[in-house]
């Protein structure tokens, strides 16, 4: 042989790719007619030209069979649809036929939509199925209570939407924000899209239930409440998501956190309380120095969790 097999395996790759000149080209099939060593490398790099086009079967296969699925969901979301309207449509020539205009048919359309949402919508959207599907629940509880607020003629919708919107959002905002389109936009700040969504739809509850029971009277009590406990929610939040301490000088954080607000918390409650009742002198400050001193066992503990942290650090700064 003339040429040594390590040139030759070199040079195999451009030839199979059919790129290199018409000297190597003719220097590889020489030395290939004489060397079953070679022979057999050319051929292994031929079969992976099989396996590539194996997988790109294989890819289209998934591809045919996930248009085959999803044509099927949508007939099976119509077929359903088509099941839901039987009630609806039931519904609407009794509702005619025995009433003077339509009246509960609307709560019994509504009911019908909220269940649609849950079935039909996963079925029927193309894409973003858990966002959609989340936001047209919503949107049907909230039109099947304001259907029911107007027919038994109540004042109620705004506490009842708002206190929805709120609990909803407490349940669905950890799951859509992974979720598309929302994740494109927060990407990696969830943890605050998370706490921003439930303390906007928080304080629009207090607001609407405020509205509801005269404002004047439950704004100032309300929110010296809510507001420690919101600020302790954030506190606890800000803490573990963006300090980066050791878990011990977290947890000292947050006891702390929740001590001095627990402090300020009662504090305010007592405040307004004794604005709001007439006698104005009843309130007490006993809890106050309980709060403190849980804040105090909270730095203690950050403490330890800090000096361990330090020592650590040191040591390690020591090893390197
Ligand atoms: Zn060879």
């Amino acid at each position: 042989m003339k040429y040594n097999c390590d040139l030759i395996s070199d040079l195999l790759p451009l030839y199979k790719d059919d790129i290199c000149s018409e000297a190597s080209k003719k220097i590889v099939e020489e030395h290939l007619t004489e060397c079953p060593a070679c022979k057999k490398i050319f051929a292994d790099m031929s079969d992976v030209t099989i396996d590539e086009k194996i997988v790109k079967e294989k890819n289209e296969v998934i591809k045919t069979q996930a248009k085959l699925f999803k044509r099927k969901s949508v007939f099976a979301g119509s077929i359903i649809a088509l099941i839901f309207s039987i009630p609806i449509l039931v519904c609407l020539i009794v509702n005619l036929a025995t009433g003077h205009g339509l009246t509960w048919f609307f709560i019994v359309l509504a009911g019908i939509l909220v269940a649609a949402s849950l079935i039909i919508v996963p079925l029927m959207v193309p894409e973003n199925k858990m966002f959609t599907t989340m936001a047209s629940f919503t949107a049907s509880v909230l039109l099947l209570l304001g259907i029911i607020c107007i027919y038994t003629r109540g004042s109620w919708f705004l506490v009842a939407a708002s206190s929805t919107l709120f609990g909803l959002t407490m349940l669905f905002a950890p799951f859509i924000v992974y979720r598309r389109p929302v994740n494109d936009y927060v990407k990696k700040y969830k943890g605050l899209a998370i706490m921003c969504a439930y303390t906007i739809t928080f304080v629009f509850m207090m607001f609407c239930i405020g509205l509801f029971v005269g404002l004047k009277a439950f704004a100032p009590m309300a929110f010296a409440i809510a507001m420690p406990l919101v600020g302790m929610g954030w506190a606890i939040f800000a803490i573990v998501r963006y300090l980066r301490f050791n878990a011990c000088a977290k947890t000292g954080l947050c006891i702390t956190a929740v001590g001095i607000l627990s402090g300020v918390l009662s504090q305010l409650a007592n405040m307004s309380a004794a604005a709001t009742s007439n006698t104005g002198v009843s309130y007490s400050t006993s809890s106050l120095p309980l709060m403190l001193s849980i804040g105090g066992v909270g730095i203690l503990i950050a403490g330890i969790g800090f000096l361990y942290g330090m020592f650590k650090g040191g040591k390690k700064n020591v090893n390197k």
